[in-house]
């Protein structure tokens, strides 16, 4: 199972003890509804429907599926066919459903109590409960007794059929052990009377504070009324005959719990009587059962000194034992909200088992003081019972202030049964024919505890429903309620006080509430055989692990999808290319302009001619000193090849890549001043522009074409010839620059301002390439290019690369320091 069992449906034992709020995380529950909803495996045999399970015949998987899928008014809808008080329910039942839940069988069951809740919580909530008066009334009359859960189940569903229901209570409050016996804790008196509300708006009346067979007689009842209900419950509690049992202080366990829950439900609840309060006291409960632990829950928010319980019986395993396999309820050591709170308050759990009371002991003035008591020994006889003995020398005094009695109930109270003349069983509760509820006398009807003995609230509002439903039979020929839902006999009995477990000769009798089913995967099961459409909602359903098939059919699409990853990939580049090749087939863009290519080749001639010129006006002035802006040593070819777009050779353009990269071995070929168009050339052609400060420097602005006569991109070429022609005076040799670009230099240069005329540097005058870098970026660079070395890279790469030949003659000189010789033309 991919998810596991929530665990905290109780808020934080170290809060709740202090208060006498709900016990139960309703927030944190309804957090992870979803996940464990999803953990119902719509098994193919829903056991959790069974005999062994609800005894309402809810049909759990139904509605585990719509809160899964988020239909909560649906859920509410699938509920409330079976069950006719999901909040009582919810919040008290042991949920003998999830002892027969599959999933328990190897695993935690699902927690179906807490989503029954969550389910009719929320649709409370929502304002979705809203009274529903029957549509018409039947004109009979009918009078329940006792107003617990059988009572109300049987009243709720009499009065849907149509009939007119009185019932009537001995108490001040409707709602039996709901209102005047579990503990607000377990189920607030606010639910309780949320409901009873409800059920008064639908036309069903309430009469308090009248005993029957005492304040009115039994038999006016049955005169007055169609039919008589009894849902007495089985109030008849235990006792405990051993000396000392008259002593002050000692209590029936349901008195004890009824006094304290009438003196919370009064305004300005006090502690009035002290005899009935734990405070300060030490508590012994007899009796370790659910009654025991509400005991020990009260007791302890009383402020009880000290809690024990004593059980008779020896602890229960910790797991099924043999004869207790599933999907029976397993009677298996449970640890519940008032243990809990013991241990946490007190250290240690409070049950003590195997011990026997043997006397209540005097504190001399009338009240208990100690309980004397005594280990015993459970064994089994040849026959298999179970047969008890004292364990020599174990008895024990026990110290106590107050004793609670709670120890189970002997059946209904008798003088109504004796005014009525019914029959009892031999338990002395009410009896009716196996599976029936009416009693010997005609229109007389039984059920909750008074016909089954003490029992749980869940029974009760199943016994209500038939109950209802076999006298709305008896007054009307037939009926519309619902029948046991879903429940599967063995040996026509349907659990109670008989054994359902099968021998030999059973025969096995189901009975089926809602037709159809979830429609999942069990549904689907149980449909094999008739060979009929169950569901629409396939991917619901369930495999035999208990994975949803969509979940399943989603996985094995996701598999599918990235196993075919490569596939499509290969599919795309296809089409790619096989769009790009067709497009290549269609559009051939030729470019057909005679005007564009005569101008074009009239300015290559023009740029070449006016290169020639430049050279011949050069060469012709050979006699004269070089030109200051001779970009190579003496011995090289002063200039190049011009690119054919621009007149600017392949050096050149080499050259200002070169430099533009920040790099210790590019060559620079060009000279200060004469570097300039081949400068801006490169830069215009691939370069971004201010690199660094150096390039910026070495940017002119381009003379204007009409200077040079040629179109704009040579201009700048004869402007930079025009220098060369004649022999600049130094100031005139002053190199253009822009204003903004210099002071980005000067800005970014340490030093102080470069000389425009650099005169050679004698490298014996310095100790460290550092003291030559004072000299500024320009001047070593006109160094190195008279030297014939490269002379691009930062201000340290160019000192450190001169200073390295620091005293070497020319041929010492490493090749790798010289700039590349120019291209021949
Ligand atoms: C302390 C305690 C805790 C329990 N906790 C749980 C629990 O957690 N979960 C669970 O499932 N079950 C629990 N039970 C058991 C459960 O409460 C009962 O099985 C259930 O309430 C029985 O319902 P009922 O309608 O048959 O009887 P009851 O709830 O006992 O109601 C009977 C009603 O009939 C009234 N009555 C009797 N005689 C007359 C008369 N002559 N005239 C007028 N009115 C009359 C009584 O005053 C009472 O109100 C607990 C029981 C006790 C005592
Ligand atoms: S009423 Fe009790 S047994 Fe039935 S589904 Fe709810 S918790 Fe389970």
């Amino acid at each position: 199972m991919k998810y596991s069992r929530e665990v905290q449906s109780y808020r934080p034992v170290e809060k709740r003890m202090n208060d006498w709020d709900e016990i139960y995380n309703f927030n944190h529950v309804r957090k992870g509804l979803k996940v464990q909803t999803a953990r119902c495996m719509d098994c193919g045999v829903p056991f959790c429907q069974s005999s062994y399970g609800c005894p309402l015949g809810n049909v759990i998987p139904k509605w585990n599926d719509l809160v899964y899928q988020n239909k909560w008014k649906d859920a509410l809808d699938q509920l409330l066919q079976t069950n006719n008080f999901p909040e009582f329910t919810g919040r008290v039942c042991p949920a003998p459903c999830e002892s027969a839940c599959v999933l328990g069988m190897n695993s935690s069951p699902v927690t179906i109590k807490s989503i029954e809740c969550a389910i009719i919580d929320h649709a409370f909530e929502q304002g979705w409960m809203k009274p529903e008066p029957p549509s018409f009334r039947s004109g009979k009359k009918v009078a329940v007794v006792g107003s617990g859960p059988a009572g109300l189940a049987c009243a709720h569903q009499l009065n849907k059929a149509g009939h007119l229901v009185t019932v009537y209570e001995r108490d001040d409050a409707i709602g039996g052990l709901l209102q005047y016996g579990i503990p607000t804790m377990k189920l607030s008196r606010g639910v309780v009377e949320r409901r009873v509300k409800l059920m008064e708006k639908e036309g069903i009346i309430f009469r308090t504070g009248v005993n029957v067979g005492k304040d009115v007689p039994a038999k006016e009842l049955y005169n007055n009324f169609d039919s008589v209900v009894l849902c007495l419950g089985a109030t008849r509690p235990r006792e405990l005959s051993i000396p000392g049992r008259a002593l002050g202080g000692i209590y029936q366990a349901v008195a004890f719990l009824e006094t304290w829950q009438k003196k919370q439900s009064m305004p300005n609840n006090k502690l009035g009587n002290p005899a009935f309060t734990a405070k300060d006291k030490d508590v012994i409960i007899l009796g370790g059962g659910d009654t025991g632990c509400d005991c020990i829950g009260t007791s302890l928010r009383q402020g009880a000194r000290s809690i024990t319980t004593f059980e008779i019986l020896p602890p229960p395993p910790t797991s099924r034992a043999r004869d207790n396999p599933w999907p029976q309820w397993g009677r298996v050591f449970k640890v519940d909200y008032g243990h809990e709170e013991v241990k946490a308050k007190f250290g240690k759990d409070p049950r003590l088992y195997n011990m026997m009371s043997k006397e209540f002991v005097d504190d001399g003035h009338g009240r208990v003081a100690g309980i004397k008591a005594v280990q015993v020994e459970w064994t089994k006889d040849p026959a298999g019972r179970w047969l008890m003995s004292e364990v020599a020398g174990s008895e024990k005094l026990f110290k106590c202030d107050m004793v609670l009695l709670a120890m189970g109930f002997l059946g209904p109270e008798r003088y109504i049964i004796d005014q009525l003349k019914l029959d009892e069983d031999p338990r002395s509760n009410v009896a009716t024919p196996n599976g029936e509820y009416s009693t010997n006398v005609a229109r007389v009807f039984a059920a909750g505890d008074c016909r089954r003995g003490q029992s749980l609230v869940v029974w009760a509002i199943a016994e209500g429903r038939q109950a209802a439903r076999q006298v709305d039979q008896m007054l009307m020929g037939s009926s519309s309620l619902s029948g046991p839902g879903g429940i599967i006999q063995l040996n026509g009995c349907n659990g109670g006080s008989c054994d359902p477990w099968p021998k030999s000769d059973t025969f096995v009798r189901t009975s089926v509430a809602l037709v159809g089913g979830k429609g999942g995967f069990g549904s689907m099961l149980r449909a094999i055989g008739a060979q009929i459409e169950k569901t629409t909602n396939r991917e619901a359903c369930r495999d035999l692990s208990g994975r949803r098939l969509r979940d399943i059919n989603e996985e094995k699409r996701l598999k599918d999808w990235v196993s075919k990853q490569a596939d499509r990939e290969k599919e795309r580049e296809d089409r790619k290319q096989k769009k790009l090749e067709k497009l290549r087939q269609e559009y051939h863009h030729e470019f057909h302009d005679p005007e564009y290519f005569r101008v074009r080749s009239e300015v290559l001639d023009n740029v070449n001619e006016a290169l020639e010129q430049g050279i011949q006006a050069s060469s012709s002035t050979a006699d004269e000193p070089p030109p200051k802006k001779h970009r190579t040593s003496d011995d090289r070819p002063a200039v190049k090849k011009p690119a054919f777009w621009i007149g600017v050779s392949d050096d050149e353009v080499d050259s200002s890549e070169d430099e533009s990269k920040p790099s210790s071995n590019s060559s620079c070929k060009s000279e200060e001043g004469e570097t300039k168009v081949p400068e801006i050339s490169c830069q215009a052609a691939d370069e971004p522009q201010a690199e660094s400060s150096e390039t910026l420097n070495e940017t002119v602005s381009p003379s204007t074409p009409e200077e040079a006569n040629i179109p704009s991109a040579s201009a700048t070429e004869a402007t930079v010839d025009t220098p060369s022609m004649n022999e600049p005076t130094p100031e005139e040799l002053v190199p253009i620059s822009i204003p903004a670009v210099s002071e980005q230099i000067v800005a970014t240069t340490p030093t102080a301002p470069e000389p425009t005329v650099f005169l050679p540097i004698n490298l014996l005058d310095f100790d460290s390439s550092k003291a030559l870098e004072l000299l500024g970026l320009n001047h070593l660079k006109h160094e190195l290019q008279r030297l014939g070395l490269k002379c691009g890279g930062s201000l340290s790469e160019r000192a450190s690369r001169l200073f390295t030949i620091k005293g070497l003659s020319p041929d010492e000189i490493d090749p790798s320091l010289l700039a590349k010789p120019p291209k021949k033309r």
